[in-house]
Parts: C-alpha cells; structure tokens; sequence
C-alpha cells in the first residue's frame, strides 16, 4: 500500500494555505491511481483550491514494484542520498522477510534518481523489460552522433519513451528549448547489450545511480 501522509504547503500566489497528499512510498503493483497520476506528473503538481495555481512540490519518495523487481528511491536534487540508499536496503530487507521465498528469485534493481523525469524514464524501462543501463549508453551514442552533424546543439537532456506502436525512442531536448524525437532502432538495442553488457555488470556493481555519468565509465572501458 502507499504510504502518504498530509502536509500543508502554501500558494506561491494567493499565500492561502491547503492540504496536499505526500507519498512517501508507492507500490506499482498495488497503487494505481498513485502510479497513474505518478507517471502523469500529478503527483508532485498541486492546485491551489484558492486562485487555481499550480504549485510544484518535489519530496524524496520511494517506488517499488514487486512483480518487476525494482525500487527506485526519488532524492530530488540528489541531496541525502546516503539516506535514501538505506531506505532501499530497508525496504529489501523488509520485503525478504515477509517474502522469504522470493530470496532467491532475480534481484532487485535499485535505483537512485535526482528528479521526477528521471524517475518516470527507469519506471518505463523497467515495465518495459529493459535494462537502463543499456539505454543510457545509446544515450551517450544519439547524443554524440547529434552533435556531430549539428555542432551548436546543446542538449539539455534525453528521456527515452516507449511510443504508441512500441517503437522505442529517445525525445532529446535541447538548450534553446527544442525538442527532437529520434527512434531508436531495436536492434541497436541488441547490439550495445550484446557489447557492453560484461562491462555494465562490472561498473554497476553497488552502483545505485545510472547516468550518463556511467555510461562515460562503462564507454571508458573501466
Ligand atoms: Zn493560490
């Protein structure tokens, strides 16, 4: 079950004060509707009943999904993430051992992330089958063959998605406020696992964060 409790927070507008619902945990398999407006960006957006702003509120928050095996830990601005790693070690510990049986099955992945993008992004990956490891080194390769036929882009950022037909892709957005949507074939996916899978196994181990910052470790040949 999610665990959630209320807080206060106060209009950025009108200054009135009203109750919004913080999650501190939210189970994939149990929360939908705390999934549902997780992945839609409702979950850290209010409105304020007064004068109707919306008022952005970001707070760590753990998501767990048992039947994918993963836990992400959301630890906005990446600020105490040592805490937010012993909240995942907490979570595992609790969960084998209500589940005692389940010890031995596939691990989990954990996961930190410093923002809500990001944390909806590994939750796509995962639901997907997918390994975000793989995906941030295609990252790393779409952003260098981007930038090498156009020099000026600066990219801000990269989300992968997965798209209507199931086509994966990567929606790149750049520093003058365009955004590219670039597919990513599937078999390039199979390659870079096919490549570099040995490599990511060795650099992820204890490794909680999964970044462009790894894929540059794993592309270094470390
Ligand atoms: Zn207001």
């Amino acid at each position: 079950m999610a665990l959630e409790h209320i807080e206060k927070i106060k209009c950025k507008d009108c200054s009135c004060e009203f109750d919004v619902t913080v999650y501190e945990s939210v189970n994939g398999a149990f929360d939908d509707e705390a999934q549902k407006k997780l992945l839609s960006g409702e979950l850290f957006t209010h409105t304020c009943p007064e004068c109707g702003c919306v008022v952005a509120l970001s707070y760590p928050m753990l998501y767990h999904d048992m039947d994918k095996k993963f836990m992400i830990h959301l630890c906005p601005d990446g600020e105490n993430v040592d805490e937010c790693i012993k909240n995942i070690k907490d979570a595992q510990k609790k969960i084998d051992k209500q589940f005692p049986e389940k010890r031995m099955e596939k691990p989990y992945k954990m996961r930190i992330v410093s923002n809500e993008n990001s944390m909806r992004e590994k939750i796509t990956i995962f639901e997907n089958g997918l390994d975000d490891r793989i995906i941030e080194l295609l990252k790393l390769f779409f952003a260098s063959r981007l930038q090498a036929t156009n020099k000026d882009a600066a990219i801000s950022d990269i989300l992968f998605f997965v798209g209507h037909r199931g086509e994966y892709a990567f929606q790149i957005m750049l520093a003058n406020g365009e955004n590219l949507v670039s597919e990513v074939p599937k078999h390039f996916y199979t390659l870079f696992t096919e490549q570099y899978m040995a490599k990511c196994e060795l650099a992820s181990r204890d490794n909680f964060i999964i970044d462009a910052d790894f894929a540059i470790l794993v592309l270094n040949g470390k």
